[in-house]
């Protein structure tokens, strides 16, 4: 007998179909087609169906991002949430698709929407997203179907400054994410004039190639991002020929410029065995970054120079603690460091991120939509752990950031070493509910406070260190 009245319909159904010999009809939920036109459809709970052809559809319209909002509001085809299987086949798809000839700037989201996107992520640098929000804009309206053909528009290539784990690299990766564009990030150390031992500049653009799947006309719009820009400044006092500094300036100024390069498909280095693809340079967007240490002192020496001389002059160390000093960088100090005229002049873009201050650190921990503590939290709410840290462990967390020097990047390594105890413990007592951790437990004078389960909150047990 049958359990439930659908089951006993269908039954019926089947039953009827047997004396009649009409198999009934069913029909896509979406496109209202009969099964009998469509073919053989998917049934998917509450006995829908739906056809092939929409289901295709609608994983098209979800993983081509024909609508630049949707990377936007984060169902971009990296972030959203697909099954495995789903995911690869979608890209597998997307790969597959022919890439539009011409690009249309309007499916662009304008620069106060990137910038609020960015927002979600990056913590100040308030500046530096405006700026780069812009700058990106314009590029790619550079290069839309709608630029005017009267007027040429130069590249917006860009030079950043900014101290170690500020958030260079980040800015570029979250940027290239949600534009849905193809990123490729080098190093400048790691480049040498051709023929020297190290990677030529080209190897940049075939790094850009393989992150566009080797889709030729998708590496042409996308953007390449070379770190520490600094450390290939001309070398001074030297007899030897510069092979990794003015020399990979010199490499590079054709590449920022715009002219096609010969390079090899799914192979780091040209040999006969591999083939090659020329890309145009033109579109591709350059964003060179570094931390220039000692460069504020060049800009002290310049200010404080200008300020001595005349009338009005000013105290001579008015500048020596001046923590905004990188801003008032110019090129004429760039020059100076060691960076080539002609290569400042294709990067027309300049603008500086200031290095993170206490509060900022603790922003970065708590804030962004994939800060580090709301991942430790997730990962402790699969075990219905409750994780929570007082502020004052927070900015201690932030204090010992701070020493290292190295900006937000030292946060997660603090946290990791951290945590390492508390993820290890935890899982193996069930009746833990909440875990609290303090600024002592962060200076290594105590330990974390740990509710169990049911218990009223001032009954508190600690975990050993
Ligand atoms: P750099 O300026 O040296 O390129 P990164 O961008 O590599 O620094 O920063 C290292 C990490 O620190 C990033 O992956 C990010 O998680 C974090 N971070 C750095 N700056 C910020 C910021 N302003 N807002 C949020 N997170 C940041």
């Amino acid at each position: 007998m049958s359990k439930n009245g659908d089951d006993f319909n269908d039954k019926k159904n089947i039953e009827k179909n047997d004396d009649n010999k009409v198999k009934p009809d069913v029909f896509c939920y979406l496109c209202k087609r009969p099964e009998s036109v469509v073919g053989k459809m998917i049934q998917i709970p509450n006995h829908i169906h739906i056809c092939t052809d929409c289901m295709q559809k609608t994983f098209n319209i979800m993983n081509n991002g024909d609508n630049p909002y949707m990377n936007l509001v984060g169902i971009s085809p990296v972030m959203f949430n697909m099954g495995e299987t789903t995911k690869a086949e979608a890209l597998k798809a997307k790969d597959n698709k022919e890439p539009s000839e011409e690009f249309d700037h309007k499916k662009l989201p304008s620069p106060h929407v990137i910038k609020a996107s960015l927002d979600e992520y990056i913590i100040g640098q308030e500046h530096a997203k405006k700026v780069i929000s812009v700058a990106v804009y314009n590029h790619y309206k550079r290069i839309s179907r709608w630029a005017p053909k009267n007027v040429e528009i130069e590249k917006s290539n860009m030079l950043m400054i900014g101290p170690t784990g500020s958030g260079k690299t980040y800015l570029v990766k979250t940027l290239a994410k949600l534009l849905d564009v193809p990123l490729a990030i080098t190093d400048a150390t790691s480049l040498t004039e051709a023929g020297y031992i190290g990677d030529d500049v080209e190897s940049v653009i075939s790094k850009l190639l393989q992150a566009a799947g080797n889709d030729v006309k998708k590496a042409e719009r996308g953007i390449v991002f070379i770190d520490e820009i600094d450390k290939i400044a001309k070398k001074r006092n030297t007899n030897s020929r510069d092979v990794s500094g003015e020399s990979v300036q010199q490499g590079l100024l054709k590449l920022l410029e715009g002219s096609d390069v010969e390079v090899p498909v799914g192979a780091s280095s040209k040999n006969a065995m591999v083939p090659l693809k020329t890309i145009n340079t033109e579109n591709i967007l350059f964003i060179c970054g570094g931390a220039f240490p000692d460069l504020d002192k060049i800009i002290k020496a310049r200010l404080n120079k200008q300020s001595s001389i005349g009338f009005q002059a000013d105290l001579k160390d008015k500048y020596d603690n001046d923590e905004n000093i990188l801003q008032k960088v110019t090129l004429d100090d760039l020059r100076e460091y060691g960076m080539i005229p002609e290569f400042l002049g294709r990067l027309p873009i300049l603008f500086t991120l200031e290095g993170l201050n206490r509060d900022m650190l603790v922003k970065v921990l708590e804030e962004p939509r994939n800060a580090i503590l709301k991942q430790y939290k997730s990962l402790l709410a699969m075990d219905e752990v409750d994780l929570s840290f007082e502020r004052e462990a927070l900015e201690a967390i932030a204090d010992k950031a701070l020493e290292k020097k190295t900006g937000a990047r030292a946060l997660r390594a603090i946290l990791e070493e951290i945590m390492l105890d508390i993820m290890y413990e935890i899982p193996k007592d069930d009746n833990i509910g909440r875990v609290r951790i303090t600024k002592d437990f962060i200076e290594g004078r105590g330990v974390p406070i740990i509710e169990l389960r049911g218990m009223p909150k001032h009954k508190n047990s600690a975990i050993s260190n």
